[in-house]
């Protein structure tokens, strides 16, 4: 078992499985991204394969596929079927744009992909251009319809909430639950290699930050009820309209530390283990792959290295990598 300082158990890694994107989301990439690791340095199928079963071995059941953007790799299918074929792995899932997904949503679903996260910041065809840069509404919108058809159930929707772009849009956002099984959760902005400007067309930086406690203010009129989480909910804290099929749920990496119960380890595309999201420590396992070597000692060594919590109150923000070359 993989058991950090503070008595966590670490059982659900998330695979970061390439840094490109096929959007530029503005809380996530800036516009002149700059260079995309080079193709060699990414992890091949085997290595992440390789890694998959020594993190299996030492107790992780859930694996998370992440980016830049997993559906553009090529060799997706490959992995989500070799990984869902190992022992001991009981869930694997996807976070994904859904840009690609309407095509790809069956055979995902046939690879042994559970269940699936999607991005949705907006229900508007131009706000969701403007804040994607490059995104078109209705392939993302057909993607999770393609991705409920196929049953990759639950489905959760996630929206980053940015004051002065979709705060007023968190009703209608909520509302899609009382017409679908789908769960949508509201996240807080997370100062990851965003600071900049990000144009005139957006927000600037004094206005993004919303709050939970804001998030439920523009949520009142709907009386929401809390309820029973659900497996695979993660940190969300989950309420629901009375009535509804699907439920609200509530992210807040700032305002509600959810550190305590973290048991997450992440594999970024470039082959080093992170411990924390939120802070810059990260081992190279690419030595041990390429020349062999122990991976699991390098697992317990990454676990080791979890932090009790972030110190995003502290001003101490994460400086060496962008959100979309994490995995969020
Ligand atoms: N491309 C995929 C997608 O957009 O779903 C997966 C990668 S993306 C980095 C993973 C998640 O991180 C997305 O739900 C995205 O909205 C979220 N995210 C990105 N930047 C964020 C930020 N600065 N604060 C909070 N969430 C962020
Ligand atoms: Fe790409 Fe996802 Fe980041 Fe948007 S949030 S730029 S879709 S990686």
């Amino acid at each position: 078992m993989l058991i950090d300082p503070f008595g966590r158990s670490i059982t659900y890694l998330r695979i970061s499985l390439t840094d490109r994107c096929n959007l530029r989301c503005a809380y996530c990439m800036p516009l002149s991204v700059g260079q995309w690791l080079p193709r060699e340095d990414l992890l091949t199928a085997d290595e992440i394969i390789r890694v998959a079963e020594a993190a299996a071995s030492l107790g992780v059941s859930k694996i998370r596929f992440t980016g830049g953007e997993p559906l553009v790799r090529p060799d997706i299918l490959e992995i989500v079927t070799r990984i869902a074929k190992i022992d001991g792995i009981q869930d694997v899932s996807l976070t994904t744009n859904a840009m690609l997904l309407e095509n790809m949503a069956q055979p995902l679903a046939d690879a042994g992909l559970k269940r699936i996260n999607i991005s949705l910041d907006t229900l508007n065809a131009e706000k969701f251009q403007r804040i994607t840069r490059f995104g078109d509404f209705s392939r993302t919108w057909n993607g999770i319809l393609a991705a409920e058809k196929a049953g990759l159930m639950p489905i959760k929707l996630n929206t980053v909430v940015v004051g002065g772009f979709n705060a007023d849009e968190l009703p209608a956002l909520a509302n899609l639950t009382l017409e679908h099984p789908w769960h949508v959760r509201f996240i807080e902005l997370m100062p990851v290699g965003n600071q900049q400007d990000w144009g005139d067309d957006l927000p600037s930086g004094a206005e993004r930050y919303v709050s939970v406690q804001k998030m439920h203010a523009y949520l009142a009129q709907l009386n929401l009820e809390p309820t029973e989480t659900f497996p695979g909910n993660g940190p969300a804290r989950t309420f629901r309209i009375p009535g509804a099929p699907g439920t609200v749920g509530f992210i807040s990496p700032l305002g509600e530390h959810f550190c305590e119960s973290c048991n997450r380890l992440r594999l970024t595309a470039d082959g080093r283990l992170r411990a924390c999201l939120l802070m810059d420590r990260e081992i190279s396992i690419r030595e041990v792959l390429l020349n062999g070597g122990d991976l699991k000692a390098l697992l317990q060594q990454a676990v080791d290295q979890k932090p009790q919590g972030h110190e995003l109150d502290l001003h101490h923000y994460p400086e060496a990598r962008r959100m979309s070359q994490i995995g969020g």
